[in-house]
């Protein structure tokens, strides 16, 4: 069996840039085909738990981070209505461990740009308008198909393309993401010097009502509702029907509503849930991160569920220098149960919302999944 030098990746997102990061550093030969025009601009925030600040640390892009992003410890549980009163302070401990904050929230383009640039800085290539639509693995290599045509021959092949996987489907893995029920409106707006971590309101007209800040001016607010389709809605709308839906809370949520515009990339997503039963390579191709599993952010652990996936694959690959059946359980071994559990967890969060039980014990499935990711993966 040959040694690893060329890998291709499928994607240019989190998962694909954390193992482009690795690899690249190392000396492979790697090459990342995304289908989008450009590095995403998707213009809203995201909440990074400390494992997934573990992993940043470890890729060498830490203090990027760190600069960019807006770092904090605790959570504050509201009540809907007049005051916005307080109903919890909760310390949080962080599952990156003690060097790291509990969380951080971030602008989603600004992170791309750290990853993508430091993939670049590594030797890896980034293709861009470049869909992989197809591809033939065998137990010692495997083809690549791009944007229709051949595009080559390689060692392994990563599927880090996303939910709706190309990648999973040609290599005969037949899943698609389930929705939840719910969906949720994100919104980028100025963060009041009031917010200073999470904080999330439940009852009242949503399921949730929140916001986490992702700079010294910036912050993200979002609404979860029972999944609706929105269709054709125009960005005026979109700002109308935020504005309508979180008149019953009160705060800084008058904050929000007052600079909420069409400058604010309100958007409106599905949640969904899936995770690949057993294996998720098929000789040499392999599925990682939400292309393997996805889950609702109920306790925000999908990027790093997905960095986790890249670091261990990236470990893996360079430590033997060639991929064989024992590497494969080994990643199985490290992988599969952890994110399944991370997935279970996320669902049973969002159907006791659904459900609308007020006996659950929430903080301890938090707590529970929190000591399990803490440990390094
Ligand atoms: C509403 C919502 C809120 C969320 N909030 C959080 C949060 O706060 N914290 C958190 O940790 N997680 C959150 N997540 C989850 C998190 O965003 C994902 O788990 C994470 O982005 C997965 O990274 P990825 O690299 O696997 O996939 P992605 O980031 O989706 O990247 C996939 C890439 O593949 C490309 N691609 C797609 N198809 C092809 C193809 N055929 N060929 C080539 N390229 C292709 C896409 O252009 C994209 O660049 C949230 C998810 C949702 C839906």
């Amino acid at each position: 069996m040959t040694a690893t030098t060329r890998v291709a990746i499928a994607g240019g997102g989190l998962a694909a840039t954390a193992l482009a990061i690795q690899l690249a550093r190392a000396g492979l030969e790697v090459e990342m085909f995304d289908k989008a025009e450009c590095v995403s601009a998707l213009g809203s925030g995201i909440t990074l738990q400390g494992n997934a600040l573990r992993a940043f640390d470890r890729l060498g892009v830490w203090e990027q981070i760190q600069e960019a992003g807006y770092a904090f410890n605790g959570l504050t549980l509201r009540a809907p209505g007049p005051g916005a009163v307080i109903v919890a302070d909760m310390p949080e401990i962080s599952m990156g461990g003690p060097a790291f904050p509990a969380g951080m929230g971030m602008y989603r383009p600004e992170l791309a740009r750290i990853l993508t640039d430091a993939a670049l800085d590594a030797g890896a290539r980034l293709h861009h308008a470049s869909a992989v639509t197809g591809c033939t693995s065998r137990d010692t290599d495997v083809d690549v198909e791009v944007n229709g045509e051949q595009r080559g021959t390689y060692d392994l092949l990563v599927g880090a393309d996303g939910l709706h996987s190309a990648v999973r489907s040609a290599i005969g893995i037949d899943l698609h993401p389930r929705r939840t029920g719910m969906g949720i409106w994100r919104a980028f707006v100025p963060r009041p010097a009031e917010v200073t971590h999470t904080e999330l309101y439940y009852g009242g007209p949503m399921y949730i009502a929140g916001y986490t800040p992702t700079g010294e001016d910036s912050m993200y607010a979002f609404l979860v509702e029972d999944a609706k389709e929105h269709v054709d809605v125009t960005d005026e709308q979109a700002v109308e029907i935020m504005r309508g839906q979180s008149m019953a809370y009160d705060g800084p949520w008058n904050h929000i509503r007052d600079n909420l515009s069409t400058a604010s990339h309100v958007n409106y997503t599905w949640f969904t849930e899936h995770v690949i039963d057993g294996a998720w390579n098929r000789g040499r191709a392999v599925c990682i991160g939400d292309a393997a599993h996805s889950c609702p952010p109920t306790i925000a652990q999908g990027a790093a569920q997905a960095l986790e996936d890249a670091e261990v694959l990236g470990e893996l690959v360079l430590r033997g220098g060639r991929i064989d059946q024992a590497m494969w359980d080994e990643f199985h071994e490290r992988r599969v149960e952890r994110a399944t559990m991370v997935v279970r967890s996320s669902v049973q969060l969002g159907d006791w919302l659904l459900e609308g039980r007020r006996d659950a014990d929430v903080p301890g499935l938090v707590a529970s999944v929190a000591q399990r990711v803490s440990v390094p993966a």
